[in-house]
């Protein structure tokens, strides 16, 4: 099948974005997410589904299906933009891996008309399903929440065996610019031990050279309100900076990769 004529189910497309990945950036979200993290900030990614969502009293659709050839057009437009800074074109989600088969003729797609790839993603596929994706992606933003199998079940609705396998396996394939990111989250994994935790399983990894810290924030409340869910971590307070700061040097600390704030 030609791999320009691939659907794919999306929910937004965001240009000029400067932090997911190398340089400016367009960033295309892909609907449909195995976890159900509790802090979640696009909870409008979760379901496959279409839905539609209150936003600003009115009612807005989430989801529209798309080709490969209609997503690479947008991406495009930009690509003055993508030569001079090292940029190009980022999936997000939700999770890319739920829908493989775009997911890969999209990254294959970017490849051939020589745009750079970066995916967003938490690994928890089918390894098989990660191997045939790598050859097509120049970046892999790895999200590492927990090293605790019961504590990331109880946050996120799974256990993190298959993700911390992928890990080691997506390092192991040579791919070089894996950068592993921690979601901070209070209550969750927010102290010196399970930060250092994962630092130390980072720098385990082979090829890994950078660890971004992403602090908990608070924006996508109103949209657990526009699906018509409640907000579940409504009791916790986002960090001090001082205190995300001091989680910093711990990573710091705990590995030798270079480490950030943010992405
Ligand atoms: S993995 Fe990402 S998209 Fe999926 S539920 Fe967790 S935070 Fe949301």
């Amino acid at each position: 099948m030609d791999y320009k004529k691939v659907t794919g189910r999306i929910f937004d497309i965001q240009r000029f974005s400067i932090h997911d990945g190398v340089g400016i950036r367009t960033i295309v979200f892909l609907k449909g997410c195995v976890l159900r993290c509790k802090w979640c900030c696009n909870p409008e990614s979760q379901e496959y589904k279409i839905e539609t969502m209150m936003v600003q009293g009115k009612p807005k659709i989430i989801g529209r299906d798309v080709t490969v050839e209609e997503v690479l057009k947008e991406v495009e437009k930009d690509r003055a933009y993508y030569n001079r800074s090292g940029g190009g074109l980022t999936l997000s989600g939700g999770e890319s891996l739920c829908q493989p088969e775009f997911t890969k003729a999209l990254l294959y797609g970017s490849k051939e008309i020589g745009i750079n790839t970066a995916m967003e993603s938490m690994g928890c596929a089918d390894y098989k399903v990660i191997e045939g994706i790598l050859p097509y992606l120049d970046n892999y933003l790895l999200d590492i929440k927990h090293m605790n199998p019961d504590k990331h079940k109880a946050f996120t609705g799974r256990s993190n065996e298959l993700m911390l396998e992928n890990a080691k396996k997506i390092a192991k394939s040579g791919m070089t610019n894996l950068v592993i990111r921690i979601p901070v989250i209070p209550t969750f994994n927010a102290t010196s031990e399970e930060i250092a935790d994962i630092a130390k399983f980072a720098n385990s990894l082979q090829g890994v050279k950078k660890l971004h810290l992403l602090p908990y924030h608070r924006l996508g409340q109103d949209k657990y309100e526009g699906l018509g869910r409640s907000y579940p971590m409504d009791h916790i307070v986002p960090m001090e900076q001082e205190y995300i700061e001091m989680l910093l040097d711990v990573a710091k600390k705990s590995c030798d990769l270079e480490c950030q704030i943010g992405g």
